[in-house]
């Protein structure tokens, strides 16, 4: 299927690993030229180097820093070759830490709330209307199965994932972007087999006592699939849902988590 997204420019946030990766992969193979942030120099310039040996006919800029603050997002909105014209807006930061809600003070909430609600939220503010006044644009905002189902240990993530989640679904609504082809929809994980992953698994070793092979083997059984998500499957739904097909879809939370949610809707 052609996507129909050739020549357009992304811009995908924190992607020199794990599903950010995988999402700038699936659109440079499609044409798309992408402009990928992370906060590490080295392993960005190593994926960079990897998207272009991928599509060697589209652009490819990495810009450096932390997209969670006002510098980070001001340097890659600048790097587009017209600043802030974003035709595609992947947003994706590092997950808040887990814990116990007992110990986290208002630095801990503000942090969470920053990188995984108001981070998304400022880049949305800096490109939709753009993308309204020429008719195409999508925005996927990479969340968290935790959204839809919490896990306690992850109580940041669940809250400030949600209050994206709540903002959006009154966005994403409103005629002048809905009726202008700019579409918002959200992602949500379940669990992929990403660095984040791994270091989950290996905190949860280190508990039990058990190795992580036995403690990954444990959680890829509890899942219906029999198995974790992979970044490259991530990113392929990820570029259907910001093609000329998936226009006729805005505001809705998809979940990709092999299963694991047990309700019908
Ligand atoms: P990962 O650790 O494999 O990769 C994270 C990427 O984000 C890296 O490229 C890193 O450099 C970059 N990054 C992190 N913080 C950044 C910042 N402030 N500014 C710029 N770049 C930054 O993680 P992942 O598994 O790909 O997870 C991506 C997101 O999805 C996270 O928010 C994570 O919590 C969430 N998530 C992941 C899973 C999973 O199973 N992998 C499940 C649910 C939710």
């Amino acid at each position: 299927m052609d996507l129909g997204i050739e020549g357009k420019w992304a811009l995908v946030c924190a992607a020199s690993k794990g599903l950010g990766k995988g999402c700038a992969a699936a659109l440079v193979r499609e044409g798309v030229n992408v402009v990928v942030t992370a906060r590490g120099d080295d392993a960005l310039q190593a994926t960079a180097a990897e998207l272009r040996a991928l599509n060697p006919a589209v652009q490819v800029i990495a810009v450096a820093g932390d997209i969670t603050t006002d510098a980070g997002r001001a340097a890659a909105l600048a790097a587009c070759p017209q600043p802030g014209q974003v035709d595609i807006l992947v947003n994706n930061a590092g997950g808040p830490p887990p814990g116990d809600f007992r110990d986290w003070d208002r630095e801990a909430w503000i942090r969470a709330i920053d990188a995984n609600m108001l981070t998304p939220i400022a880049l949305i503010k800096a490109t939709v209307d753009g993308m309204a006044a020429r008719g195409y644009g999508r925005v996927v905002n990479i969340t968290s199965a935790a959204v839809k189902a919490p896990i306690d240990i992850l109580g940041l993530s669940n809250g400030a994932r949600s209050g994206l989640t709540g903002f959006v679904a009154g966005l994403a609504r409103q005629p002048r972007l809905a009726a202008r082809n700019v579409t918002i929809n959200a992602l949500l994980p379940g669990p992929f087999d990403t660095d984040r992953l791994r270091t989950t698994l290996a905190g949860a070793a280190q508990k039990s006592g058990q190795s992580i092979d036995a403690v990954a083997a444990a959680r890829r059984q509890q899942n219906p699939s029999g198995r974790f998500g992979t970044a490259e499957e991530f990113g392929a739904f990820c570029a259907f849902l910001c093609s000329v097909h998936a226009g006729y879809m805005t505001g809705q939370n998809l979940l990709l988590d092999g299963g694991a949610y047990p309700g019908t809707f």
